[in-house]
């Protein structure tokens, strides 16, 4: 058997930190990260052959749970027939037809295959549309990792404790403005002063990549009324909340309930089910500027690929009313089950949830987090021994306290058991 410690060795030898994605280097939380070796349903097993209970959800796609029968099926049937073919082919369609049946904005659907990629052109059709170059952002918001959209981005970025990225010009930085999170004020005097600069304002439906912080209310609905205004467009990142959480993604309450919609929207994650998939979805007249029918151009020679089409496809035809109805409920469970364990272990957090996402931030109680400045002022030393604790407990969580956990339908009973087994150990190795 090669250990993790083994892999881990070696990866680093050949890749930067031995990983392809930062966070995965277990840099905030320490020890030697897991290298998992397969996934079942809500569990994980490494390459020693523990099983722990997921928590991560492959950072979001995995809302069916790991291996749904149906998903895997679709994939082995589109094997079948090839890779890819470099062609349009219909289940494109599909996919686009399943998306545009929630969210009745997204007329027209572009596929990417990453969330950066959707978000980047999304910046640059607002751009192309309005002919205009600054887009705002909220600190902490994570959109990927294009240049321009680096400064204040929470996530992997927050669990690094950079204030950006090298690499990235003053020249792109000066075109992105960053205004504290749920600060409708400063907003105010961002358009005061810039106003008819702004090509677009993009925020996450809810945030959550600085830990998940609740939009408050009338956030999301103030941000459409001032780009309105100013003429600017909202490009509404639900990477994350589509097609996750029903509460603040468009098709929950921030959108149609309220009678309003953003321009653009992007999604990843679960509309891939797995694979590399992500798109970008807005009104025709928006759409259609992106190249062939207009000047904006985007390309892919992976874009729509039609195995990862299959995989998105099973999983939006099997993200049935039920299949949110019981991971919002098992979301509750837990989120209740870790408030009681840190209070009866004396450790001051907020538990920060909307819908099925949820994450702790730990010393916040006096302040609440409602930006990315109260997220940053938590202790985050507390997390590395209660990530650790339940992670020797066969639970594996998002390896930085700035990351929400990913519940699915496949956790049952006995996986949730488990869970609430783990949080009491863990919530004392937090308080010491
Ligand atoms: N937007 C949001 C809200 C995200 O959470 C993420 C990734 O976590 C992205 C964009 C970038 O997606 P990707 O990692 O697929 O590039």
């Amino acid at each position: 058997m090669t250990t993790n410690q083994e892999l881990f060795d070696t990866a680093r030898e050949l890749m930067p930190g031995g990983v392809n994605s930062p966070v995965r280097a277990f840099g905030s939380v320490g020890g030697t990260p897991t290298f998992m070796v397969a996934a079942d349903g809500p569990y994980l097993t490494d390459a020693e052959g523990t099983q722990y209970v997921d928590l991560v959800g492959s950072w979001g796609p995995a809302l069916l749970g790991h291996k749904h029968p149906a998903v895997i099926k679709a994939v082995h049937d589109a094997v079948d027939a090839g890779l890819g073919f470099g062609t349009s082919h219909p289940s494109e369609a599909r996919l686009a037809e399943l998306v545009r049946g929630r969210v009745p904005g997204g007329q027209m659907i572009r596929m990417v295959s990453t969330g950066t990629e959707a978000t980047m052109t999304a910046i640059r059709l607002a751009r192309g549309v309005t002919d205009r170059n600054i887009v705002v952002k909220f600190a902490g918001c994570y959109h990927g990792h294009s240049d321009g959209l680096l400064a204040a981005a929470g996530s992997g970025v927050a669990t690094l404790g950079l204030p950006g990225s090298a690499g990235v010009t003053e020249a792109q930085a000066s075109e992105t403005i960053v205004v504290e999170y749920n600060d409708r004020a400063a907003l105010e005097a961002v358009f005061a002063e810039h106003g008819e600069r702004i090509a677009a304002v993009i925020t996450e439906a809810t945030p959550a990549n600085m830990g998940v912080v609740v939009p408050e209310e009338g956030f999301n609905a103030f941000i459409r009324e001032i780009t309105q205004r100013h003429g600017a467009l909202m490009i509404f990142d639900e990477v994350m909340t589509g097609f996750r959480i029903t509460e603040a993604g468009y098709w929950g309450a921030s959108g149609r309930v309220e009678g309003w919609e953003p321009d653009l929207f992007t999604f990843g994650k679960v509309i891939g089910g797995g694979l590399p998939t992500a798109a970008l979805a807005g009104r025709r007249e928006i759409m259609e500027h992106l190249a062939p029918t207009g000047p904006v151009y985007h390309a892919g020679t992976l874009s729509g690929n039609p195995v990862a089409m299959a995989a998105g496809v099973a999983t939006l035809e099997h993200a049935t009313a039920g299949v949110y109805a019981h991971v919002d409920e098992k979301a509750q469970i837990v989120a209740d089950a870790l408030t009681a364990a840190l209070d009866a272990a004396g450790v001051d957090h907020t538990l920060q949830k909307v819908g099925s996402l949820f994450s702790v931030a730990f010393g916040t109680s006096a302040t609440g987090v409602h930006n990315y400045a109260h997220a940053q002022a938590q202790e985050t030393f507390r997390y590395g021994p209660f990530f650790h604790a339940m992670l020797d407990a066969g639970v594996y969580l998002p390896p930085s306290v700035f990351e929400a956990w990913f519940l699915s339908s496949a956790h049952d009973d006995a996986a949730i058991g488990r869970i609430l087994d783990a949080l009491p150990g863990a919530a004392k190795a937090a308080a010491q």
